[in-house]
């Protein structure tokens, strides 16, 4: 007997809205059905188990077939199946009424695209494809009979008897002229290999296999070695390098989480490296857009994260202010802290061989997350021109001695670029003082600024920020050979000849043996320029003449020699000067740099 029935909805032509809604992202009716079958496999499993389910398990498996002639699509499992009854109650009120206040609630949303692939349709998303469904379903009760429900994608169904021999459920796809792409073998076999990797119950497309049903995060860390970790990894992600090392993630409380999060060797380009962490509920896959549920500096991290607690069905601005999104960010957080720490213990020289690519993600975290930068603090390391690392702590005590300023400060000196700094880098060195090599472009500027401003007493100079006499003020002034009146002489020959605005010129009591002219932006400035730069204001800033200083030594030989020479040699000397601490600085180009080269042919 055949039954017929309107499917009670509210809104009419539920599926061509549907349908536009889901657009973009028509392929997910296939994790969708898959998904289904997987736990109606799921559910007889656990039937039998509690002892309710007498039969046969048999092989549980979930079939995807393709008839191109037909032009179909089946879904076929041997799970817990349905009665007509269960048909009526599940697929017909329960699906549609979901469908309908989901419409309801996004109908004038711009954020669609956000919402589509979170949101599981299930069932319904069937009709995006299809211009009739069948389900073809034996229950797994004693004496069921099987049911056959047909639905066009309008609001009419029916429902009648039929045969069918094994218990389960076949959903049979009759695929919509526009939607043919799907009866493709290889389109459905990338469509499965994106959503259905890693499903707990065997996937069949005709025949293949195409997950593994027990990937490594669902097992316990104690039953893995190494090698399964790289092994997934090279699963993951094929064309990547092997990753620095991993942490395994393993909650059940307060809410569920398991997953496995890599380091990866970052080599440039950070973009590369970024949204590549995949999400996954209960296995199924979801999105590889974590942004608001990993941590921001945690999103160079690379893996798999498996949680039922993240709400798939909503948009991204509740997802922000989900409180278990919050728990879970926090979660992830601390375990990779307490991570890196445990590393950092047990094996430092490792940790230091690895901090090269471990220090973006410190570092990072470290600026941007205080949750982090609490328990960083004890191994974020600083490295040294010697290549020699130090935690905070150590390098403060590593250098008291010689680069605390009068006010007591420390004073930790830097470079940004070993070989552009490095007539600055010499000059520190020869005063013992220590220098920091802190020239990551991504991530160091903004570690500097965090450093400042979380370690108590200390203040960080870029090594060519002062004369190095200056870099650290002593307060104790350095005796000088030129008399006052001599010191204004020089003073004033300089500002005459180089008639210069941009430059404050001073006279220092430098050793003899440092340059006689030294060009510095003061730190300060510099960041100010960084920062205008970073902020997109760069044609401004690079338009502006930079606000230098330049210090005459006074106890250089030069400077005698200037000032008793005559005044054509006077303004050769102060040029040729002038110019080679512009070169030092890697400041000297153009029209001035062929001046400066003729002068010297002329000078030699
Ligand atoms: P959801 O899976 O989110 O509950 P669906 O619309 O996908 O929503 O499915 C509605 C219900 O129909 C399911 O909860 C389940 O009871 C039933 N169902 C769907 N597919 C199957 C299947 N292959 N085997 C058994 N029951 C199914």
């Amino acid at each position: 007997m055949q039954e017929k029935g309107t499917i009670s909805v509210n809104t009419e032509n539920i599926f061509p809205i549907i349908k536009k809604f889901l657009y973009s992202d028509h392929e997910i009716f296939l994790r969708e059905l898959v998904s289904n079958a997987v736990d109606a496999c799921q559910k007889i499993k656990r039937l039998a188990a509690l002892g309710e389910y007498g039969g046969e398990l048999g092989d549980l498996k979930v079939k995807v077939s393709l008839n191109p002639e037909a032009k179909t699509i089946t879904i076929s499992d041997n799970g817990i199946g349905m009665t007509a009854e269960e048909i009526k109650k599940y697929i017909n009120q329960v699906a549609f009424s979901g469908a309908s206040e989901f419409l309801e609630k996004y109908k004038d949303k711009v954020e669609r695209k956000e919402i589509i692939g979170n949101f599981g349709l299930g069932f319904y998303s069937a009709f995006m494809v299809s211009k009739q469904v069948q389900i073809v379903t034996l229950s797994h009760q004693e004496n069921a009979e099987a049911a056959l429900w047909t639905c066009d994608g309008s609001t009419e169904f029916s429902i009648e008897s039929t045969v069918k021999q094994a218990r389960g459920t076949d959903i049979v796809l009759h695929i919509a002229e526009d939607s043919e792409e799907f009866l493709d073998k290889y389109r459905l076999s990338s469509i499965l290999t994106k959503y259905a990797k890693f499903l707990p119950i065997t996937v069949e497309l005709e025949d293949e296999v195409i997950n593994e049903t027990e990937p490594i995060w669902t097992k316990s860390p104690n039953d893995l070695k190494d090698e399964d970790y790289l092994n997934f990894y090279k699963n993951l992600y094929p064309m990547a390098e092997d990753p620095l090392f991993w942490i395994h993630l393993n909650v059940d409380y307060p809410f569920n989480l398991t997953g496995v999060l890599y380091f990866p060797k970052i080599k440039s380009n950070l973009e590369l490296y970024k949204e590549k962490i995949q999400l996954y509920s209960r296995q199924v896959f979801i999105t590889d857009e974590v942004k608001d549920i990993v941590p921001e500096f945690l999103m160079l991290l690379h893996g798999v994260i498996d949680s039922p607690d993240i709400p798939l069905n909503v948009s991204r601005s509740f997802l922000q202010a989900d409180s278990n999104v919050k728990k879970i960010n926090g979660y992830i957080t601390k375990k990779v802290a307490e991570k890196l720490n445990e590393l950092f213990k047990e094996n430092r020289t490792e940790f230091e061989k690895k901090w090269e690519s471990l220090g973006l993600f410190v570092k990072y975290g470290f600026v941007s997350d205080d949750k982090f930068y609490e328990k960083a603090v004890a191994f974020t390391l600083l490295q040294n021109l010697d290549n020699k690392h130090f935690t905070l702590d150590e390098y403060r005590e590593h250098i008291q001695a010689l680069q605390t300023d009068k006010d007591n400060k420390a004073v930790f000196l830097y470079t940004s670029d070993v070989d552009k700094q490095n007539t600055y880098i010499q000059s520190a060195k020869k005063k013992g003082y220590d220098v920091l090599k802190l020239d990551d472009r991504l991530i160091d500027s903004h570690f500097i600024s965090a450093l400042e401003s979380k370690l108590p007493n200390t203040q960080l100079k870029r090594v060519d920020a002062d004369t190095v006499d200056k870099l650290i003020d002593s307060g104790i002034k350095a005796e000088s050979v030129l008399s006052e009146a001599e010191s204004t002489r020089i003073k004033d020959l300089f500002e005459k000849i180089l008639d210069n605005k941009t430059l404050t010129i001073t006279v220092e009591s430098l050793p003899q043996d440092e340059m006689p002219v030294v060009i510095t932006l003061p730190e300060f400035m510099r960041r100010m320029r960084d920062m205008a730069m970073n902020g997109g204001m760069a044609s401004f800033m690079a338009n502006m003449p930079p606000q230098l200083n330049l210090a005459i030594n006074g106890n250089h030989a030069l400077t005698q020699k200037i000032l008793q020479a005559d005044e054509a040699t006077q303004i050769q000397l102060i040029r040729q000067s002038y110019d080679l601490a512009l070169l030092s600085q890697n400041m000297l180009g153009g029209e001035n740099l062929t001046k400066f080269i003729e002068r010297s042919v002329s000078l030699l």
